[in-house]
């Protein structure tokens, strides 16, 4: 084979279209090839573009160009062919011969278009698939929002509930929480614009009656944009009179302090 025919399999080559027998000639032609190698980056960029854009997307004007030189050009040849006296031989492979070269070109071109349509069409779905994923992850995020929102009311409305709201302080300063218990000392901590944990981190709730050691509660990791929720008990002792405090602790929590204190409510 010629270096024009290799270079008529290009395009199906940046498309991995091309059967075997076929890959390993041009790639064989391609070793010895500078024309046909830069041709085929310029096809698999091409390609590339096509792959990364999600909607239809029509040629680039460059690939435009010489999709209609090949095709312009093939006529060409065969008006020349026609009226020479001996005609050079014909290319015995069948594939791109045998409904002729403006038969052939064609075929390619719309083989590529075949492709390239069939690529977009996938890309679209994936896309739809994509958007309905993060609307049902918003919804479900905003059903579990309204849910916890439920269970912080049912809390504040049982007989003889308190709440205590959490101020910032020091590397918290900014943030806020509420913490809402009822007089069994079942609670909800709800805390908004947390600073995010470094790893290996968590936030950690406190109890603080009087001059005692506080008694650490649970632990808990705000989400991206500084939310966070923690169900926790009161321990009895803490029920009528405490101060409640947020640290940042190793994960799984502390027994004792060891940070700065976040997050804090008054007496
Ligand atoms: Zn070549």
């Amino acid at each position: 084979m010629a270096h024009d025919d290799y270079k008529e399999m290009l395009p199906a080559l940046a498309l991995s279209a091309l059967d075997a027998e076929d890959a390993l000639a041009l790639h064989e032609h391609l070793s010895e090839c500078n024309e046909c190698r830069r041709e085929l980056a310029d096809w698999e960029n091409t390609a590339a573009s096509l792959a990364l854009s999600a909607s239809p997307a029509e040629p680039s004007p460059h690939v435009r160009t010489r999709i209609m030189n090949a095709v312009r050009s093939d006529k060409g040849a065969r008006t020349q062919e026609a009226s020479r006296v001996v005609p050079f031989p014909k290319n015995p492979r069948a594939v791109w011969t045998s409904f002729g070269q403006v038969g052939a070109i064609a075929a390619a071109v719309l083989f590529l278009v075949l492709i390239v349509w069939i690529f977009v069409l996938w890309q679209q779905n994936r896309a739809l698939r994509r958007d309905m994923d993060s609307l049902m992850s918003e919804f479900r995020s905003v059903q579990e929002d309204a849910r916890r929102s439920q269970e912080f009311l049912a809390i504040l409305s049982s007989p003889g509930a308190k709440v205590a709201p959490l101020r910032g302080n020091g590397p918290g300063a900014g943030a806020n929480a509420q913490l809402v218990y009822d007089s069994s000392g079942y609670a909800m901590l709800r805390a908004n614009d947390l600073p995010p944990t470094p790893a290996g981190k968590e936030y950690q709730l406190w109890f603080i009656v009087g001059n005692n050691p506080p008694i650490p509660g649970g632990t808990f990791t705000p989400d991206d944009i500084g939310r966070a929720e923690l169900t926790d008990r009161v321990p009895a002792r803490a029920l009528n009179s405490a101060v409640f405090a947020v640290t940042l602790e190793p994960t799984g929590g502390s027994r004792a302090p060891t940070s700065a204190v976040y997050l804090r409510s008054t007496l």
